[in-house]
């Protein structure tokens, strides 16, 4: 009756596709533990299949019970198998999560009553029954195509609602394993004594491996890590959902190794070092991202800190390939589920920033057995987002401090101090992003912004009415690079008819580094009429023999040394501040925070107090406001 032409080579099939994926490392992700789980049903509906058709030939030699045993269970691992096969595209689409969570909770009615319906057969005899004349199709049979056809129609209405987010080629291998399915039904319906069902199975099984399951598509390595394919896949299934931590390890200097070591020996050493870690951690994950860079993702509990320790000391030895022994120092960067990062592409991208990072900041192996958090690097990466934004619509405000005339407390000059703003509007400190616009160079059209904001604040607003008779502008190292310098800043002060008296530069003692070069600027730069204050005395190396090198008129005492004085009055300031006053220089005191610092330093000698007791940074209205009045 039945011919198994058919079923027995798709057996076969199905166990060499069995066996290849048990044998392969797999993603511990929804989509393949419903690939596993499809494999099995097939081979055990198969099984079955064969099982039951075989024993209901030989009915009148078997006891009943077994009869109705092996075809109930064959009907319910074949009703099994058509939801299974739903599943898998509901896993693709990523349909398991709100707002469509309703989908997956409703679509199992189907499957439920079905498999109702097939279990009650020994008393309903809806699907099949079995008398003395043998095996026979039972009233309520087509149940199984309803069941079918409902599921394959439903894929298909998912696949045309929500499969604009997939790719083409996986919409199409979607869309090919339904019509397969649909082509198998028709054939079972046409065809029933060749069992074909599980031949047209296997080909959508077949088409579901090579598009979704293929290791090609996510393990690199020549077979043996993960790849960044996957490092998503896992994080995007896991984020929101899991608690878990990442530790992030690069190969220090890699491009440079690739170039001593050649590149097949460093492939090599990448391959053993996926090796020794996915061997010392067997907890964890392992992926290989890309230039000797490698994550490690394992559950809450993962103790990072003692598995930088253990890699770092290993890379204390060498690691032995074929004809040569590579000596390599390893990097760190650790984050954790939520630690910052809203979304997963946002997470691999910081992370793997700050792998580079780590990997070029290549110091003595102790030092670096510490990971960096990513959260810092994050900030920064949002900070450096939020100032190219401000530099690119002109955003950058400017606020104003005031210099206050230690003898008369009145305003003699406004120091202008940069702002960003964050997405929500709060202000960011310059000490957060001056040393990221100084690191990246953004710094130069940061400072030309504050520059022309104030030389706009000058022109429209008559100073002598403000009762002061100058602003001062910050001057990062970078700028005092810039051989143009003098040059443009002389444009600006033409294009808004300001006096180059009316501006004050500040720069600190880091400038001061190339003598010869910011001695020339200088010079320039007083040429077209500016002078210059040395800011931030005392916080640095402080060479009185190099600052006197230099043509300054005013010398502003960084806060620290303000603060020591307040606290110990030894002799090192006022002696420091008569020394200043020989060199014909004024002094600013920073960081005057209340009535007795005021006092004490004016004492002193200071000639100008500046701080937060007499006003903080105010934006330029506020300014106008504040000393308007005082024509
Ligand atoms: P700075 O030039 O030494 O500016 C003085 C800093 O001290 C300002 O911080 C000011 O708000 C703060 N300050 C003033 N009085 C007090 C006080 O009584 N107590 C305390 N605790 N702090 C006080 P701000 O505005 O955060 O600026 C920090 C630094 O950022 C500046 O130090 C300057 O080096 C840099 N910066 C700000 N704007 C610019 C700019 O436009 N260009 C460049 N190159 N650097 C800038
Ligand atoms: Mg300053
Ligand atoms: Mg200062």
């Amino acid at each position: 009756m039945w011919n198994f032409n058919f079923v027995v080579p798709s057996l076969m099939i199905l166990i060499i596709l069995l066996l290849y994926y048990l044998l392969r490392p797999r993603l511990p992700i929804r989509m393949n533990r419903t690939f596993l789980v499809l494999l099995v049903l097939e081979l055990m509906t198969i099984f079955t299949d064969i099982l039951s058709s075989t024993a209901d030939e030989y009915f009148d030699l078997l006891p009943v019970p077994l009869l109705y045993v092996l075809n109930l269970a064959f009907f319910a691992l074949y009703v099994g198998r058509i939801f299974w096969f739903y599943l898998f595209t509901l896993d693709v689409l990523g349909l398991h999560d709100k707002p469509h969570r309703w989908i997956y909770q409703l679509t199992p009615f189907v499957f439920l009553l079905t498999e109702a319906v097939v279990l009650s057969t020994p008393l309903t005899h809806a699907v099949f029954l079995i008398d003395e004349t043998g095996y026979h199709r039972g009233t309520l049979y087509s149940v199984l195509y309803v069941c079918a056809f409902f599921y394959l129609f439903a894929a298909l209405v998912l696949l045309v609602t929500y499969g604009r987010g997939l790719s083409v080629f996986d919409l199409v291998s979607l869309l090919g394993c339904q019509l397969i399915l649909l082509m198998g039904n028709v054939a079972r319906i046409l065809l029933p004594q060749y069992l074909v069902m599980n031949t047209f199975c296997l080909m959508a099984l077949l088409v579901l491996y090579l598009s979704f399951e293929n290791p090609d598509l996510y393990i690199s390595l020549r077979g043996s890590a993960f790849n960044a394919r996957a490092f998503r896949d896992l994080l995007n299934e896991w984020n929101g959902k899991k608690s878990y931590q990442i530790l992030g390890m690069v190969i220090c200097n890699y491009n440079e190794k690739r170039g001593i070591y050649g590149s097949f020996q460093m492939d090599q050493s990448v391959v053993l070092i996926n090796r020794y870690l996915t061997e010392t951690f067997p907890d964890a994950l392992v992926f290989y991202l890309r230039n000797g860079c490698f994550a490690l993702v394992g559950g809450e509990r993962m103790n990072t800190e003692l598995m930088c320790r253990r890699i770092a000391h290993r890379f204390r030895q060498s690691w032995n390939t074929k004809d040569t022994d590579l000596t390599l120092t390893a990097g760190f960067v650790q984050a954790s589920s939520g630690s910052c990062c809203d979304s997963v592409d946002r997470l691999v991208n910081t992370l793997l920033i700050a792998l580079d990072s780590a990997g070029h900041s290549a110091g003595p192996q102790e030092d670096i057995t510490i990971p960096e958090t990513i959260q810092a690097i994050d900030r920064d990466l949002e900070v450096k987002r939020v100032l190219e934004r401000a530099l690119e619509e002109d955003r950058v405000e400017v606020f104003l401090q005031p210099l206050i005339d230690a003898r008369t407390r009145r305003p003699v000059a406004a120091e202008a101090l940069a702002r960003i703003r964050g997405e929500d509007g709060a202000l960011i400190s310059p000490a957060v992003f001056v040393p990221l616009a100084e690191k990246n160079g953004r710094i130069i059209p940061l400072g030309s912004q504050v520059f022309r904001k104030t030389c706009a604040f000058i022109r429209e607003n008559n100073l002598t009415e403000l009762g002061i008779s100058w602003i001062n502008v910050n001057l990062s190292p970078l700028q005092c690079m810039n051989r143009n310098l003098a040059q443009s800043f002389s444009n600006v002060l033409l294009e808004y008819d300001v006096p180059a008296d009316a501006i004050h530069l500040e720069i600190t003692e880091e400038s001061m580094i190339d003598y010869s070069l910011l001695q020339s600027q200088i010079e320039a730069l007083q040429g077209e009429g500016f002078e210059f204050a040395l800011d931030d005395y005392g916080s640095g190396y402080s060479n009185l023999t190099r600052v006197k090198q230099y043509p300054f008129k005013h010398i502003k005492i960084d806060m620290s040394v303000v603060r020591d004085y307040f606290w110990q009055r030894d002799q090192l300031l006022p002696t420091l501040i008569q020394v200043f006053k020989q060199m014909n220089c004024s002094v600013t005191a920073e960081g005057i925070e209340n009535a007795e610092m005021a006092d004490a330093l004016t004492e002193i000698g200071c000639d100008y107090l500046q701080g937060f007791h007499f006003s903080r940074p105010v934006p330029f209205d506020q300014f106008l406001e504040l000393y308007g009045q005082k024509k």
